[in-house]
């Protein structure tokens, strides 16, 4: 290749390294679980897991297996196909009618991921006459949707109501056909819930369509773990969602909606139409996963639990979290070296965690984010929290 690109790649990289900001990926050696193996330097060793999104512990699930593998016997390995070619089984229809069933919409449409449904979400449904209002805090693939989409953009500050009026407002004064208001249900960083009821107000105040991101909600708000709009008894115009968290955490995203949003995804939506259609192992093991999140308060009850409990003891501490109630639990550490050096040292004592830094979160904003899974232990939590009081006093951050 070109060696005047070549060098620049790699005096970027370097960049990034010596900031402090190159991200490495460990080996992990068994399924997905609240203790999973990993190659630690050529030999296999048990570790903790407070960093995958595994919240109702499905992802190892034995019914989920057995119901993938049976619909991998039925159905083969792939489809060879997008969706309107011939990619569609009986079995895809089955779970986009779970999906709307479980969310209570009209009807629901799957996609390769979330990132994708994001991704194909507005350039359909929405041209130059139209505005989106954004929040600041959004998803990377809410905002790559909204820049494929002609709509006039407007950006509000993260769940800040006051300033989401405005941007109405000023959207409403250009006379648009059609305002969506877009946001995480949860925003993934922080941990935060969306002010649903406030965020509905305004939608039908200003006659906008409510455009919710469940990823983190789903399984773990509401009713039978509905999501974000069911856990405060309201609904949403537009919910987007995956199953490569709460749901199983293989891999695919949905967008369940009203019956012509819908329509009009599958008629026009390029990552619908352009990608393949989702194999049948996610497909049957997904309509297990739905299954089993709807009567799995259970599950819903351990998690909750466990984010009490680790929080409590965090803080005691003398950890600076973020606060809320959410398994997402942030500690912040501002500096994006401090971060890696902590989560370093948590690796070594058998606790993993990942350091989150720019550009995923703003500079100076450095932070471990911990996340609870009902597949994790009061043991692995005492084993866990006694290990950051360690390493933290090592570091000088308690
Ligand atoms: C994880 C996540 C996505 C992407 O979902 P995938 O199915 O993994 O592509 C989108 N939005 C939010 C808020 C997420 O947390």
């Amino acid at each position: 290749m070109s060696e005047k690109t070549y060098q620049r790649l790699v005096a970027e990289l370097t960049n990034i390294e010596q900031e402090g900001l190159y991200k490495l990926e460990r080996l992990i050696t068994s399924p997905q679980s609240g203790q999973i193996t990993v190659d630690f330097s050529g030999e296999n060793k048990s570790i903790i897991n407070l960093c995958a999104n595994n919240y109702l512990g499905l992802a190892d699930h034995p019914a989920i297996i057995q119901a993938a593998s049976q619909a991998m016997q039925d159905y083969g390995y792939g489809m060879a196909s997008v969706r309107f070619i011939c990619g569609t089984t009986d079995l895809h229809l089955k779970l986009e009618r779970a999906i709307a069933d479980f969310t209570q919409h009209d009807d629901a449409i799957l996609f390769a991921a979330c990132f994708d449904a994001n991704g194909g979400v507005f350039e359909p449904l929405l041209s130059a006459e139209d505005a989106i209002v954004s929040d600041s805090l959004n998803h990377a693939s809410i905002i790559d949707g909204v820049r494929l989409c002609k709509a006039k953009r407007y950006r509000f500050a993260n769940n800040d109501m006051v300033d989401l009026e405005e941007k109405l407002q000023q959207a409403a004064a250009e006379n648009p056909r059609t305002i969506i208001i877009a946001t995480d249900g949860v925003f993934s960083m922080d941990g935060y819930i969306a002010n649903i009821p406030e965020l509905r107000r305004l939608a039908d105040k200003y006659d906008a369509l409510l455009m919710v991101d469940d990823c983190h909600s789903t399984g773990i708000l509401g009713p039978e773990g509905r999501g974000t709009a069911a856990h405060y008894g309201l609904q949403v115009d537009i919910l987007t969602g995956t199953l490569g968290k709460s749901l199983g955490g293989a891999a695919g995203g949905f967008v369940a909606a009203s019956q012509p949003v819908i329509d009009m995804l599958r008629q026009r939506s390029r990552p619908y139409l352009f990608s393949n259609s989702l194999p049948p192992a996610i497909v049957g093991g997904a309509l297990k996963a739905i299954e089993l999140c709807r009567k799995g308060d259970k599950r819903r009850q351990q998690l909750k639990d466990n984010a009490k409990y680790f929080r409590a003891g965090m803080e005691a501490a003398g950890f600076n979290l973020l606060p809320g109630e959410h398994p997402i639990i942030p500690i912040m550490l501002g500096d994006a070296q401090l971060a890696q050096n902590l989560a370093n040292r948590m690796y070594d004592r058998g606790v993993y965690v990942t350091g989150f830094f720019f550009p995923v979160v703003p500079k100076g904003q450095a932070r471990i984010r911990t996340q609870m899974s009902a597949a994790l232990t009061t043991a692995d939590l005492d084993t866990a929290i006694a290990a950051f009081e360690q390493a933290g006093s090592e570091l000088g951050i308690i």
